[in-house]
């Protein structure tokens, strides 16, 4: 038996948590002055009105999502050997799905680690914390990443939009050996490179892995276009698998090196065509050019950061698909994809539909998929599957 502090739920708003859902809301908890005087991130006993237990739980009392259950038996100690013994769940499931140590290893609450995200590139590992249990964890996180997985460096990308609804400060750290250069990643039979130091997310999107390969598989021989290339991703392993040229678009120089970067390392330069460019604006530059492409792939940053957002990105979804779909030659694959949380999938197959029939085309949909399965989901939280991704084969 802990010691840890109770914290107790309003009367009747235990169902669902006893049911599997890892959150309780603000609204749902009894906050007195004791509840409220608890520290950000502290472990609790999260208890039912009536005391019955429901878990050990990460509490904030100054947020919404003020308690998430980090581990169903209320009698357990949270510590380096606890965080371990997941990380190593994690692994061995990633070395199942994707062999090679190179993946996302930890997916936060579907992995059992609410906030947490650790993308693995070999043995440099990227860390971000994204809520403020993870963060009051302290070095025992660290510690069991260490102890698991014998890293070089531990990369804290402590910069994410979500630690300010925690009420956490931003920062970047490195424990271990210094970052001096990008890190190599191997996907798919190719070789990246990507910076955590100052790349997005963690550096590389380990998200789109199955996309890129599913389109790759259709490039050889063929023309394609990849706008938003980010450092290489689509474009430099669709050269890879036989595409006879590639055009890489993206609107960041820095990005843009690493793509070249990667292309030279996988021996297909000759192929590839780089270019500093609004998306946009190139599109619609090739459009009144009439330059065709049989492979065109869109997948732009998110277009919705918040709700309010949503109106505006949707029309921004349908105008991509409606420039892209213009380029693409008859018989040609259009590719577009779309990670904004607050793009739910029905919404977004819907403006991609629209954009294409306005660019008149007719459509075959070969492909609706998500994230790779090295960001795994909780069951009761399906509306954290955040990436939505279209292949549509055009008349
Ligand atoms: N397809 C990539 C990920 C793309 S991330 C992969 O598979 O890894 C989104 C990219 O869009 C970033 O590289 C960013 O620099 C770029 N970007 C953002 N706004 C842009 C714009 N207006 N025009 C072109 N590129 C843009």
């Amino acid at each position: 038996m802990t010691d840890l502090p109770v914290v107790r739920l309003q009367p009747q708003r235990h169902k669902r948590l006893r049911m599997g859902h890892p959150w309780a809301f603000s609204n749902e908890i009894q906050m007195d002055n004791a509840a409220k005087a608890l520290a950000r991130g502290s472990l609790v006993r999260l208890e039912a009105s009536h005391g019955e237990a429901l878990g050990v739980a990460m509490f904030n009392p100054h947020t919404l999502i003020a308690a998430r259950i980090i581990d169903r038996d209320a009698t357990v100690t949270i510590d380096a050997a606890w965080i371990a013994r997941h990380i190593a769940r994690a692994r061995d499931l990633r070395e199942l799905l994707y062999p090679g140590s190179n993946y996302r290893l930890i997916h936060a609450e579907a992995d059992g680690m609410p906030g947490l995200i650790v993308d693995r590139y070999g043995d440099t590992l990227v860390v971000q914390r994204n809520a403020a249990g993870i963060e009051k964890l302290g070095d025992a996180l660290f510690e069991a990443l260490e102890t698991t997985l014998s890293p070089v460096r531990i990369v804290v990308r402590d910069d994410s939009a979500a630690r300010q609804l925690e009420g956490l400060a931003a920062s970047e750290s490195v424990r271990g050996a210094p970052l001096d250069a990008p890190l190599q990643i191997q996907e798919s039979g190719a070789v990246f490179f990507a910076d955590p130091r100052e790349g997005q997310k963690t550096g590389w999107f380990f998200d789109q892995r199955d996309n890129r390969a599913f389109l790759a598989n259709l490039c050889a021989g063929k023309r394609v276009l990849d706008v938003y290339c980010y450092v290489g991703g689509f474009g430099v392993l669709a050269a890879k698998r036989g595409a006879t040229a590639v055009k890489l678009v993206d609107s960041s120089q820095t990005a843009l090196d690493l793509a070249k970067r990667a292309a030279d390392a996988n021996g297909v330069t000759a192929q590839c065509a780089f270019e500093k460019a609004d998306a946009f604006a190139f599109l619609e530059a090739q459009g009144r050019a009439g330059t065709v492409y049989d492979v065109v792939s869109a997948d732009p940053p998110a277009f919705a950061k918040s709700r309010k957002d949503v109106p505006m990105a949707l029309k921004g979804y349908r105008k991509l698909a409606r420039a892209a779909a213009k380029l693409v030659a008859p018989g040609g694959i259009l590719f577009v994809a779309s990670c904004s949380h607050n793009i739910e999938p029905g919404p977004f197959a819907e403006e991609v539909a629209r954009g294409v029939s306005e660019a008149g085309r007719n459509a075959r949909i070969l492909r609706v998929a998500g994230a790779a399965a090295d960001h795994p989901l909780h069951p009761h939280l399906p509306e954290s599957a955040y990436l939505k991704a279209m292949a549509l084969a055009l008349d």
